[in-house]
């Protein structure tokens, strides 16, 4: 790493916000392995500053794969005939957020494909006053159900969901304009980001890494992007090639393309929390699809929060954004054990019960002072 690198990381650690977009890229790109440790390393210390050396989780519960949408990477959209569709019923959805909270998660993530009609809706909502009651609303509800109005959106905060996750997938306007159709809108999604914000949840966001077509300079300004729009939670996670979407079909995975979306997926979560400091980031299980502990590299790498399924094993396969998802047939208490023992070992805590919200949420609404220092106060002011 040259001078100039080994500078702006320590710069980094210090400040948020304090990289150039040219920095950012470079050591998006980097690649010799001291090189990555060094990078790794000092991310990590960001987070333990900031965090704690504490893993937050969510249950998420995988609710249907029916979608209206039809994005090019995407397994699940409207346009593959090859899958047979599920929609889960209110009695399972409750029975997996039962199931969560005995777990000790602490928090819930209801996600599915992308339907927008009253019933639906209707439907979100009351499985929303259910879930807060079965906990007097101790538990975490995030949603990752897609773009909605801002009617919507109100209403699910209003019964009890309090996090929404709705990844930009590139900041890239041309990138993302040429992984979806027409009708899919680049400005309708940072549209729903600000309705997301307005109704007061945690706002969280994401990319793909890896994306065909996708450049470090790409990433960098997707890094960007994340501190423009001020989010509280950030989930991405490498984009991997399903067999039967348009854009899985023009170009398969080789065996080194496999080790390069995993080195760019960690340095992505390396970058952004030197970059962030204090929001919510998450090791997504597209790392584990490409490395059996990709999600414990990514928390040595500054994540600090991690996604178990608690989906009933059947419809799990269903389920499939992209190929070979991992735990496919493990059930939710042998996710926990598993869990549980990978976090042991790298010397992470699991804060069980606890909903884990995101330290930056409290510091921008002024909720509570967080565990931001002096210092950002400082450079937030300047
Ligand atoms: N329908 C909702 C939520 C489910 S999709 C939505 O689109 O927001 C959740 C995420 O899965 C998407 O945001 C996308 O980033 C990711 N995803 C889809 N296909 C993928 C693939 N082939 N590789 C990696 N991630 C993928
Ligand atoms: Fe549907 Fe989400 Fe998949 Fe797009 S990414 S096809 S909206 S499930």
């Amino acid at each position: 790493m040259n001078r100039r690198l080994q500078n702006a990381l320590v710069r980094a650690q210090e400040r948020r916000h304090a990289l150039a977009a040219d920095e950012i890229a470079a050591l998006l790109a980097l690649t010799d392995p001291d090189d990555l440790a060094a990078l790794h390393r000092a991310a990590y210390a960001v987070k333990v500053r900031h965090i704690g050396k504490q893993v937050s989780l969510r249950g998420i519960i995988e609710m249907g794969n029916v979608c209206a949408k039809n994005c090019f990477y995407c397994g699940i959209r409207a346009g593959n005939g090859a899958v047979s569709r599920f929609q889960l019923d209110e009695q399972t959805v409750l029975r997996a957020a039962r199931r969560n909270l005995e777990l000790g998660y602490g928090s819930l993530v209801l996600q599915s494909g992308e339907i927008e009609s009253e019933a639906h809706t209707a439907f979100i909502e009351r499985l929303l006053h259910q879930i807060t009651a079965l906990s007097d609303g101790a538990q975490g509800i995030t949603l990752s159900l897609g773009e909605q109005s801002r009617e919507t959106y109100a209403r699910w905060r209003a019964a009890g969901a309090h996090r929404y996750l709705l990844r930009i997938e590139t900041s890239s306007h041309e990138l993302y304009t040429r992984l979806h159709p027409a009708d899919h809108r680049f400005d309708r999604r940072v549209d729903c980001l600000r309705s997301l914000r307005d109704c007061g949840y945690q706002v969280g966001s994401g990319v793909m890494i890896g994306l065909p077509g996708q450049t470090v300079d790409h990433l960098a300004a997707d890094v960007l992007f994340f501190r423009d729009h001020d989010l509280d939670m950030i989930g991405m996670g490498p984009y991997l090639p399903h067999p039967d979407t348009p854009l899985g079909r023009e170009r398969a995975f080789t065996p080194g393309d496999a080790a390069r979306q995993l080195r760019l997926g960690l340095n992505m979560i390396a970058v952004t929390r030197l970059f962030l400091h204090d929001t919510n980031i998450a090791a997504t299980t597209a790392l584990q699809a490409l490395a059996d502990d990709g999600r414990e590299q990514g928390l040595l790498a500054g994540a600090n929060v991690i996604m178990p399924n608690v989906t009933d094993t059947e419809y799990r396969s269903r389920y499939q954004l992209y190929a070979n998802k991992p735990c496919l047939d493990e059930n939710a208490a042998q996710c926990r054990t598993c869990l549980a023992g990978r976090i042991a070992v790298i010397g992470e805590t699991i804060l069980w019960n606890q909903r884990g919200d995101s330290p930056h949420f409290f510091a921008r609404t002024a909720g509570s002072p967080g565990k931001r220092d002096l210092t950002d106060t400082a450079v937030d002011n300047a």
